[in-house]
């Protein structure tokens, strides 16, 4: 069975009409799994399969444009009439349950999630098989704990880099991927400055450097236009670019 992708969301730093912040369907055999949970993807998520019915959701890092809708999540779970049959695994940097509680003003919140969501702390290096789908998180560098995924069935590879600037640990998350889902937020960055995005030339290079079989790029900054960075990307690159696009899906294999 195939690996699949499916963009929900590709927008930073807010959503705007139909584009919503970052949010991912991974599918593979029969599991499914939510990978960002950007404002707007919770919508978008349900036009491919049902909430109450995900085998995990995986969070690269918790920014607003990147985990928000957990709190909606955690509504439709709770109050919407759509309970899980057992708590949704949620892999995402630890402190989840405090940031969730402190919105809802509920000191009691890792009690109040427990029957929805279980909560699971990434850290580097944390690896867990999701029916069949490995998926393999690797700090990178960013202003905040910040992951990026390696996720592989049976024989695919899909790379995706979260946010972060360039670093070694993407190179190795990436390293001939089937497909690099990779972010280009920033126009240029300032060499003084601790990288914590790509521009588009550093999206291109990094797929060269992997040696992928195609590049998707997302995440494209309020500086820039996605099909601009997706052009500039793809000139470093050589060879195939795409624009991710909400309801697209990438079939690996
Ligand atoms: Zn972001």
């Amino acid at each position: 069975m195939s690996l699949a992708l499916t963009v929900l969301g590709t927008a930073t730093p807010h959503p705007q009409p139909d584009r919503a912040c970052s949010g991912y369907l991974l599918a593979a055999g029969d599991a499914r799994v939510w990978m960002d949970a950007g404002p707007g993807s919770l919508a978008n998520l349900q036009r491919h399969t049902r909430l109450e019915t995900l085998d995990a959701i995986w969070i690269s890092h918790l920014h607003v444009d990147h985990s928000a809708d957990l709190l909606a999540a955690f509504y439709a779970l709770a109050h919407g009439g759509l309970p899980a049959a057992a708590p949704i695994p949620v892999y995402a940097p630890a402190g989840l349950a405090r940031r969730i509680g402190g919105f809802l003003d509920r000191p009691d919140m890792a009690e109040r999630l427990a029957p929805h969501l279980a909560l699971h702390d990434l850290y580097d290096g944390h690896s867990v098989t999701v029916g069949g789908l490995g998926l393999r998180a690797s700090a990178v560098q960013h202003d905040v704990e910040a992951y990026g995924l390696r996720a592989e069935h049976d024989g695919s590879v899909l790379a995706f880099s979260g946010d972060t600037g360039p670093c070694p640990a993407l190179d190795e998350l990436a390293a001939d991927a089937d497909l690099l889902l990779c972010e280009a937020e920033s126009d240029r960055w300032d060499a003084t400055l601790p990288q914590g995005h790509h521009t588009p030339e550093d999206t291109g290079a990094l797929a060269a450097r992997a040696r992928v079989r195609q590049l998707v790029v997302t995440h494209v900054g309020p500086t820039l236009t996605p099909e601009g960075a997706t052009a500039r990307a793809a000139a470093v690159f050589g060879g195939r670019t795409d624009c991710a696009r909400e309801g697209q899906t990438y079939v690996l294999g």
